[in-house]
């Protein structure tokens, strides 16, 4: 595979060839993550940046329906947009709850638009991995918003947060007074919530979880990311498309105002060493399933368990020979 011409048609936005880098990050092939590594290298020259919005909610809270909405909404703007799944259920079981090729019909055929669903079957620590380069490709592809979307289990929250600018909670109107047992820990790296199905007969439930909401991040410490008034929680309707151009105002607000004093740039450096200390630690964790590795392991295993050598002792002789 010629990588520098995969690079080149990449820049270029041409959407086969997107396709064709995201499937072999997506790869657990040697070689491939060598040709990886290099289209990352040469793609990066670009110099491009997206707007990366990460947006969880459980299933059945409306995702696809607002990413289809909301994604159309911007290529009617002229927006380029990309749309990836994180799927942390695909890592677990091989099933999946995001995949399903019927979602966003519109948006699938929209040629500004691009979607990649979650591959079905990726390695343990390899989602962020994947994710992270699947965003990095989009960006130099040239499109001007990349939308990660993931469901509320596990990790996966925290682990999409930490790869985008702005992180978006979606919700669906409560029946009681709860907060829907929303973990406090979500709600203090939410930059937006958004109340959806907030249409018709749900509408004053919507609009009293809101309040609840707006209620609740108003006790959360303030943080320097932040403008006064946000985090915010806002109704939107993905089905009939209210509030909709709303929200997307308040993202552009935030985003400025986080370029304009610096959060942005900080943020992104963060990530990045962020990204690059995850990747130290796959590195090393590949080089435990090396098989000359793997029978010293099995050794020093065997000496630990019949009590000849300590724990710690074994485990600091192993990694002095890797
Ligand atoms: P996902 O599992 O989070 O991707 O949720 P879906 O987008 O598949 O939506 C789940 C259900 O909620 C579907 O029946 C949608 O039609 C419905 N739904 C989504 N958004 C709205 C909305 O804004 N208002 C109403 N009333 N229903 C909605």
């Amino acid at each position: 595979m010629d990588i520098s011409d995969l690079a080149s048609r990449v820049i270029k936005g041409e959407r086969r060839a997107l396709a064709r880098a995201i499937t072999l990050i997506e790869s657990a092939r040697d070689d491939h993550r060598e040709q990886a590594v290099e289209l990352l290298e040469a793609v990066k020259g670009a110099g491009r940046q997206a707007l990366r919005i990460g947006l969880s909610g459980t299933p059945g809270v409306g995702k696809s329906t607002f990413i289809e909405a909301f994604g159309v909404m911007l290529t009617g703007q002229g927006k380029r947009v990309a749309v990836l799944a994180v799927d942390p259920s695909s890592t677990r079981s091989g099933g999946s709850i995001l995949g399903d090729k019927t979602r966003m019909e519109r948006l699938s055929r929209d040629p500004n638009a691009f979607i990649r669903p979650s591959p079905s079957q990726t390695a343990l620590g390899g989602v962020a991995r994947r994710t992270r380069e699947a965003v990095m490709l989009c960006e130099a592809a040239g499109f001007d918003i990349v939308l990660i979307e993931t469901v509320g289990v596990g990790q996966s929250e925290t682990m999409v947060a930490d790869m985008s600018d702005l992180f978006i909670l979606l919700l669906a109107p409560a029946g009681g007074d709860e907060l829907q047992g929303v973990k406090r820990g979500i709600m203090e790296i939410a930059d937006m919530i958004l109340i959806n199905k907030a249409d018709g007969d749900l509408l004053p439930a919507a609009t009293r979880t809101c309040a609840d909401y707006a209620g609740a991040l108003r006790l959360l410490r303030k943080r320097a990311q932040d403008p006064d008034g946000f985090p915010k929680a806002m109704l939107v309707s993905a089905l009939s498309g209210d509030g909709l151009e709303t929200a997307w105002e308040e993202m552009q607000t935030l985003t400025q105002w986080r370029k304009e004093n610096g959060h942005w740039d900080a943020m992104r450096a963060r990530q990045a060493r962020h990204w690059f200390e995850d990747e130290v630690r796959l590195g090393l964790l590949a080089q435990l399933n090396n098989g000359a590795v793997r029978a010293r392991l099995e050794q020093l295993g065997q000496a630990v368990a019949k009590g000849e050598i300590t724990a710690s002792n074994a485990a600091r002789e192993l990694l002095q020979g890797l």
